[in-house]
């Protein structure tokens, strides 16, 4: 039977002071104590339930993480400023000196700029390897590999990582898998196919309003303990604190998130099916000729579809801006990078969002020049969408 990650996010039940249907905001960065020695308890780790101060956790951080923590079914959770503020500190708190990350090619540009610009700076060593290849991945894996990183669905190719297969080599190996689950929140729950570790930015489909960046880690009560040590806790220590305000407005947005996740998931199937029949190339994890339909099937929650994001190739740079731009005048979606919005966004990721990835690589990964990237909106009637976009295809020349 499939996780229920929308069940579980309904199931739990937080109150105002006065009785507010939602919780009270937590309007402080810093909190008082009753006792001294209550302060030190805290400062040692010791008082559970004590707030100490507003980047350690916050009342309001913390209803916001256990709802990410109940969709991902993980012990607990830490709410971040940003995904970037997510993924830094827990590869910096498992990864030190001379240790070795095993990391997919196919990733974020941020992350992937992270691994192979900064990390290096700290004696931290990264192999990019092709995720879907699991002998490719064990390979790589060295006496100093401490993580092993993928994205469930990959950014930008839509690439799927065989959660199950890759956690039985974390296993062998006695590695850590990290999973950034950005693209895909409901439809997969790494952590249930045996992540230790997920990871989203909320800044995409979890908030869903383009009004914010934020980010999460969920993972084990020690894991989550560790990143907050105040002697030496990454998340701690590096300071991508989310603000109370913004974590109660996330909370909020997260109430609609299946429903929401339900019409782009349908949406991008609609466009994606007949962008195929139309002769487009076309990169979507729903459709049968995706080459790992079967395993996204196999590992995906039902209900919540193959997601919203999907791409086409129309061949060059030029016919993609073309069409981006007219796309756009016909107000069917922005020309925009991110994810997750009400409306339809696009753009082309070979000079936008992965441009931090060499040329010489984009090519080798199979990132050509004309694609376009689509977060698929809420639009309520696709199959206009679908016309409107037709046209717009036929009038710059790529249909
Ligand atoms: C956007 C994104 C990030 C980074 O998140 P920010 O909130 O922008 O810091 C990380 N991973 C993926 C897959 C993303 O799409």
């Amino acid at each position: 039977m499939s996780y229920k990650p929308a069940d579980k996010i309904q199931d739990l039940q937080y109150f105002g002071e006065f009785g507010g249907v939602n919780p009270s905001i937590s309007d402080a960065s810093t909190y008082t104590f009753l006792s001294a020695k209550t302060m030190f308890d805290t400062f040692e780790g010791n008082a559970d339930g004590c707030y100490l101060y507003a980047r350690h956790s916050t009342p309001s951080n913390l209803y916001l993480g256990e709802a990410l923590a109940a969709m991902e079914g993980t012990e607990t959770a830490n709410v971040t400023a940003s995904g970037m503020g997510a993924i830094t500190p827990v590869l910096l708190q498992l990864c030190g000196a001379n240790d070795h990350i095993v990391s997919s090619r196919t990733i974020y540009g941020g992350t992937y700029a992270f691994l192979k610009n900064f990390t290096p700076k700290l004696g931290i060593a990264t192999t990019f390897v092709d995720i879907t290849k699991l002998d490719v991945v064990e390979a790589a894996i060295t006496k100093n590999t401490k993580v092993l990183y993928c994205e469930s669905v990959s950014n930008p190719l839509l690439e799927v990582a065989d959660i199950k297969g890759l956690s039985a080599l974390a296993k062998k190996h006695h590695l850590q898998l990290v999973v950034d689950n950005t693209f895909s929140p409901l439809s997969i729950s790494p952590a249930k196919l045996g992540a230790d570790i997920v990871i989203h930015s909320l800044t995409k489909f979890i908030n869903g309003a383009s009004d914010t960046v934020g980010g999460v880690v969920c993972g084990s009560k020690e894991f989550i303990n560790d990143l907050r040590n105040v002697n030496d806790g990454a998340a701690m220590l590096l300071g991508a604190t989310m603000d109370s305000l913004r974590a109660s407005s996330v909370l909020k947005n997260m109430r609609t998130l299946h429903i929401r996740i339900k019409q782009h998931s349908n949406n991008a199937i609609f466009l994606a099916d007949k962008f195929q029949s139309d002769g487009l190339k076309t990169v979507y994890p729903g459709l049968a000729t995706h080459p790992s339909h079967r395993l996204f099937k196999k590992m995906m929650n039902t209900e919540y579809g193959f997601g919203g994001m999907l791409t086409i190739d129309v061949g060059s740079l030029d016919k993609a801006n073309a069409l981006m731009e007219l796309m756009q005048q016909k107000n069917l979606g922005y020309l925009a990078v991110s994810l997750g919005f009400y409306k339809t966004l696009f753009s082309a990721p070979g000079s936008s969002t992965s441009s931090e990835i060499p040329e010489e690589e984009q090519k080798e990964m199979g990132l050509s020049d004309g694609l376009i990237r689509f977060s698929i909106g809420l639009d309520n009637d696709i199959e206009r969408t679908y016309i409107l976009m037709k046209n717009c295809m036929k009038e710059v020349g790529v249909l």
